[in-house]
């Protein structure tokens, strides 16, 4: 009897639940169209008053993370991509974005020790991440997630505009084709200028801001692209002691021959048993002049090679103005009336762009913009 009744009870039970699980199995799949279940359970959180809110997950958002991080700032970091790292990218070996630094990068080194990232020199003033440059990515995004990343790391969120409401601003992002409205107190824009430019309402912020607006409006803009190859696939003429200043050379006179723009520079690199030439010039799209780029290549190689343009869509281009001369630091001379230096900041938006460094050409771009980002970030806690 009791034993019946247990299993009465028992069957009862398991009914019960049976119903429940398939309760919660319809529901799992009416929330399909949620990236994971843990993002739906989590439910976007619209203010963000206790936080500060970092756009862009390249190496100066991260960064700006990490540098909040060790100071026990609360911080939500939103990317448009769905990856971080931005202009570094090291995919099978190979750097499609910045990999290379210089010996003076004392800031970078110091930090490459911090974080026990291996270096090595490839020659008597450059060096590189030995694993590659994601590899400062993938350290800085280590060790800024929390217990709950999904929750602090948002992937796939493109900020399209921003004001500013009473004490907070109103950051508006659109995901997954739908806007998505955040508050914040306190805002890091860690964009590079093109990214920058198309966001809406800057011009509406304060009178610094509203500057660098205008700025961004009226500029060029000078973009780039990176092709690689194997080096023992360069023609056999090339194959002399000085092979990086002729390949440079001649990459140069054939890529103004494709193509006219403003200004071409072409470098040459070998790393790691590869060839790369990373072209840069002013054009805003500049597709259809790389398209021809696998011409000029054919033109140094063997064989002939496929070339993608896959990569190029999230690299941010520098800024620049005008006519005047100007050294921006990886040994490219441009004409420019005015290259922006340093970037002054509301309160509490603070703007970090690759665009606004041209300074110091003993120094790489990345050693730049993180003492600038570090500088920033003082100024932005003694402000909290
Ligand atoms: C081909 C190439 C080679 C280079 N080589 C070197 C080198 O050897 N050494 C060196 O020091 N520097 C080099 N640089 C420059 C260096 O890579 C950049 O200065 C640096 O990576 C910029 O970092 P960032 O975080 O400011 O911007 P980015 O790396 O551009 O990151 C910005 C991030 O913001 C995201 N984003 C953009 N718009 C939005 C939006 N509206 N909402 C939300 N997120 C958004 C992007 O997805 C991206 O992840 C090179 C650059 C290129 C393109």
């Amino acid at each position: 009897m009791r034993q019946g009744k247990f299993l009465k009870i028992n069957r009862r039970f398991f009914l019960g639940q049976s119903v429940v699980s398939a309760l919660a199995f319809l529901w799992l799949g009416s929330i399909q169209s949620c990236s994971t279940l843990d993002e739906y359970l989590i439910e976007d959180q619209f203010d963000f008053d206790q936080d500060v809110i970092i756009v862009g997950g390249g190496i100066s958002g991260l960064f700006a993370a990490y540098e909040l991080k060790k100071n026990k700032i609360p911080f939500k970091l939103f990317d448009s991509n769905s990856r971080f790292g931005g202009q570094i990218q090291t995919l099978d070996q190979v750097e499609w974005g910045a990999y290379q630094f210089k010996k003076t990068d004392h800031f970078l080194i110091k930090l490459a020790e911090e974080l026990n990232l291996e270096i090595e020199y490839h020659n008597k003033t450059n060096w590189s991440f030995k694993k590659g440059a994601s590899i400062l990515v993938a350290e800085l995004l280590d060790l800024i997630q929390g217990i709950m990343p999904q929750r602090q790391l948002k992937q796939g969120y493109k900020l399209t505009s921003i004001r500013k409401i009473g004490y907070r601003y109103q950051l508006v992002f659109n995901n997954n084709e739908r806007d998505r409205i955040y508050f914040a107190k306190k805002v890091v824009l860690a964009l590079p200028s093109a990214a920058l430019r198309q966001i809406k309402g800057l011009d509406s912020l304060n009178a610094d801001v509203q500057s660098i607006y205008h700025v961004l409006q009226d500029s060029k803009y000078l973009t780039a692209l990176r092709v690689y190859f194997p080096i023992d696939r360069i023609r056999s003429a090339y194959k002399i002691q000085n092979r990086k200043s002729m390949i440079e050379k001649i990459s140069l006179q054939h890529a103004q021959q494709l193509n006219k723009t403003d200004t071409v520079k072409i470098m040459y690199d070998e790393l790691n048993g590869l060839s790369y030439l990373t072209v840069y010039c002013v054009e805003e799209h500049p597709i259809r002049y790389f398209e021809n780029i696998q011409n000029l290549i054919g033109n140094l190689v063997d064989d002939k090679f496929v070339l993608t343009t896959d990569h190029v869509k999230d690299w941010g281009p520098l800024i620049f103005k005008g006519s005047e001369s100007q050294n921006l630091g990886f040994g490219f001379e441009i004409k420019a009336d005015q290259v922006l230096k340093a970037l002054p900041s509301s309160s509490f938006l603070q703007i970090i762009s690759d665009g606004f460094i041209a300074e110091d050409s003993e120094k790489s771009q990345i050693e730049q913009l993180l003492r600038m980002v570090r500088a920033q970030m003082s100024a932005f806690k003694a402000d909290i």
